[in-house]
C-alpha cells in the first residue's frame, strides 16, 4: 500500500463517526493532509456552523441543501467536500472534469476561484474559470482538461450547446452556489437545461442564502434524497 491509499482509507473509516456537535477545529474533521495544509495557509482554523454541519454530511456522500445567510462561510462548506471527493478518487489532471461549481455572476465565480486556489494549493488538481468575457473558442480546450470548473450558468450552457466535444460524463460533484441569486438573475431555464446534461450518478451540493419557492423547485430537480442543513445564527 502506498501512503496515499493508506491515508484515504483511514479517512474513510472515520466518516461514519463524524459528529458535527463535537467538531471544534478543522483538524477534528477527517480531512486529507493536503486540504488541512491549504486551510492552514488560508488561516482557517475553526469551521463556521454551516461548515461544521455540511462538510461531514457531504463527506458521508449525501446531497446537501444548505441554507445560511450571506457571510456564514458557505464557500468552504462546498469547496472542502469538492477537494476531498476528488482526492479520495485520486483524481489526476488527465481525468478531466470532476467537479463543476456554478455561480450566479463572474465576480462571485472569481471569488470562489481565489479561495480554491489557496485551499487547494497542495493538491494536484487544476481549477479554472469559465465565465465568458473571452472567446468561447479559447475556453474549449481548457474546459476538457480542467478538473474543477467554476462557471456562470449562461457560459456553461453555451459550451454545452456549441462545443462539439464538451463532455461532463465523468463529473463527480456538482455545486450550485448562491442558488437564490442564480434564479433571481433569470437562469431557471438555463439551470434545467444544464442539469439535464449532467450524469445522474453525481453528488450535488446546493447552497442558498434564502429558501424561496424557486430554490425548492431547483432542489427537487437537482438533488437526490438531500440532507437539509439550515443555520440561523443569532445576531
Ligand atoms: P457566504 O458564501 O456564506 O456568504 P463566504 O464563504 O463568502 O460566505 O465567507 C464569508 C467570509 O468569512 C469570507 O471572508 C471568508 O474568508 C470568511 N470565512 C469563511 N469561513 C471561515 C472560517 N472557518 N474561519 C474564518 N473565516 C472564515
Ligand atoms: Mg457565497
Amino acid at each position: 500500500w502506498k501512503t496515499i491509499d493508506r491515508e484515504i482509507s483511514s479517512l474513510q473509516e472515520r466518516y461514519s463517526q463524524i459528529d458535527s456537535s463535537s467538531v471544534e477545529k478543522f483538524t477534528d474533521i477527517p480531512l486529507s493532509k493536503r486540504t488541512l495544509q491549504g486551510l492552514e495557509l488560508g488561516k482557517y482554523e475553526t469551521p463556521t456552523e454551516i461548515q461544521k454541519e455540511a462538510i461531514g454530511l457531504a463527506l458521508q456522500g449525501n446531497d446537501i441543501l444548505g441554507a445560511a445567510k450571506t457571510g456564514s462561510g458557505k464557500t468552504l462548506a462546498f469547496l472542502i467536500p469538492v477537494l476531498e471527493c476528488l482526492n479520495r478518487q485520486k483524481w489526476s489532471p488527465q481525468d478531466g472534469l470532476g467537479a463543476l461549481i456554478i455561480s450566479p455572476t463572474r465576480e462571485l465565480a472569481y471569488q470562489t476561484f481565489v479561495v480554491i486556489r489557496k485551499i487547494g494549493k497542495f493538491h494536484d488538481f487544476s481549477a479554472g474559470l469559465v465565465i465568458g468575457g473571452k472567446l468561447l473558442q479559447d475556453e474549449i480546450g481548457r474546459m476538457n482538461r480542467t478538473n474543477i470548473v467554476i462557471c456562470t450558468p449562461g457560459r456553461l450552457l453555451q459550451h454545452m450547446d456549441e462545443t462539439a466535444n464538451f463532455t461532463a460524463d465523468s463529473l463527480q460533484m456538482l455545486v450550485l452556489d448562491e442558488a437564490d441569486r442564480i434564479l433571481d438573475l433569470g437562469f431557471a431555464q438555463a439551470m434545467n437545461a444544464i442539469i439535464e446534461n449532467l450524469p445522474i450518478s453525481r453528488q450535488t451540493l446546493l447552497f442558498s442564502a434564502t429558501q424561496t419557492r424557486s430554490v425548492k423547485d431547483l432542489a427537487r430537480l437537482s438533488l437526490q434524497s438531500p440532507m437539509y442543513v439550515s443555520v440561523h445564527e443569532n445576531a
